[in-house]
C-alpha cells in the first residue's frame, strides 16, 4: 500500500500540471490579437497574468508586443494563437524596462530564435543572469524557464522597420515618463498605437521610476497621432476614452501638488493633504497613490515650467 503511495505521489508530481492560464485572445482588428492581464497584483493566483500581450499578424510571420510575466505565460498565448494562425514569431517588442512585460521573451528566443526590439538602455539594465522582481515574487513552479533576454535591436531614436510586411515606428520617447525609456510602437497605415504603460486604464499608474511632468508629455504625444486602436500597457479600453484617465490623474496630481507646495505643505504630510479621492476605488489605488503624490513633490517642488 504504502509503496502505491509513493509511486503514485511520484507520478502526481512528476505530471504536475502547468498553471493554466485559460488564454483567450481578443481580436482587435484584422492583424491585431491581445491578452488583456487582469488589473491586479501578480500572485500565485494569477501566475503574473497582469499586464497586455499582443500579436500583430504579419504576411507570414507574427510580432509581438510585450510577452507578459514569465515563460510559461508566453507558450500558452502562443498556443492559443497557433489556433488562429501558425505562424512563426519573427520578433517581440519590449516596451519597457519593468518585467511584467518581458519575461516571456526566452519562449519566443528558444522555439523561433526571435529577434528581441526594445530601448537602447534594456541591456544595461539586464543581463540574462539577472533575477527581477517577478521572479523572487512567484513560485518556482511558475516561474519554471523563465530568463531575462537581452535585447538584439536596441532603439534609441525614432525608427520604422518592416516586418513581415507591417511598418512599425518606434518611438522612444527619449525623456523618463512611466519608466526610464518607455517605448511607443505605433502602426500608421494600421492606425494602431501601443502605448507602453504610459497609458493604463482601469486602475491607478506608479510614477515610481518615472515623472509627472513626462506622463503628461507623453499623454501628449500620444494624442497627437492618429490611431484607431490604442493598446494601454494595463486596462481593457483601447477606444479612443484610453488615455483619459492617465491624462486625468497626472493633470490633477500636478495641479494639486503644486498648489501644496505654493501652500507650504510640506514633503511629510502632502500625501495625507492630497488624497486623489476620484481614484480611491481603482484598483492601485493603495498601492501606488501616496507614492505617487510623494515623489511628484519631490518632482515639482521646484518645478518652475507651465
Ligand atoms: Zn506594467
Amino acid at each position: 500500500m504504502l509503496k502505491k503511495i509513493i509511486s503514485l505521489t511520484f507520478l502526481l508530481t512528476f505530471y504536475a500540471q502547468a498553471f493554466d492560464f485559460n488564454l483567450k485572445p481578443v481580436k482587435l482588428s484584422d492583424e491585431l490579437y491581445c491578452f488583456f492581464g487582469k488589473l491586479e497584483v501578480p500572485s500565485e493566483e494569477n501566475a503574473g497574468n497582469m499586464s497586455n500581450s499582443c500579436y500583430v499578424k504579419g504576411n507570414n510571420s507574427y510580432v509581438v508586443v510585450d510577452t507578459g510575466s514569465n515563460y510559461e505565460f508566453a507558450k500558452q498565448t502562443y498556443e492559443a494563437m497557433s489556433k488562429i494562425a501558425k505562424l512563426p514569431v519573427e520578433a517581440v517588442i519590449v516596451s519597457h524596462e519593468h518585467d511584467d512585460h518581458f519575461l516571456g521573451n526566452g519562449f519566443f528566443k528558444d522555439i523561433f530564435n526571435a529577434k528581441i526590439i526594445g530601448p537602447s538602455t534594456f541591456n544595461d539594465k539586464y543581463n540574462s543572469n539577472s533575477k527581477t522582481r517577478m521572479m523572487s515574487l512567484l513560485s518556482e513552479d511558475i516561474m519554471n524557464k523563465t530568463r531575462v533576454v537581452p535585447v538584439d535591436v536596441k532603439i534609441s531614436e525614432e525608427t520604422t522597420m518592416t516586418i513581415s510586411g507591417k511598418e512599425f515606428t518606434f518611438i522612444p520617447l527619449g525623456f523618463k515618463a512611466h519608466s526610464a525609456q518607455d517605448l511607443v510602437i505605433y502602426l500608421e497605415k494600421e492606425k494602431i498605437l501601443f502605448a507602453a504603460d504610459v497609458i493604463m486604464n482601469g486602475r491607478l499608474n506608479s510614477t515610481r521610476d518615472g515623472s509627472v511632468i513626462g506622463m503628461l508629455k507623453a499623454v501628449d504625444l500620444v494624442k497627437s497621432k492618429d490611431w484607431k486602436i490604442l493598446v494601454p500597457g494595463h486596462g481593457f479600453d483601447t477606444s479612443e476614452t484610453a488615455p483619459n484617465e492617465t491624462e486625468q490623474y497626472y493633470s490633477l496630481i500636478k495641479q494639486r501638488v503644486m498648489k501644496a507646495v505654493e501652500d507650504d505643505v510640506g514633503a511629510a504630510e502632502v500625501s495625507n493633504i492630497v488624497l486623489m479621492e476620484e481614484f480611491k476605488d481603482m484598483p492601485f489605488y493603495d498601492v501606488f497613490n501616496k507614492r505617487n503624490v510623494f515623489d511628484a513633490y519631490s518632482e515639482l517642488e521646484f518645478y518652475d515650467g507651465e
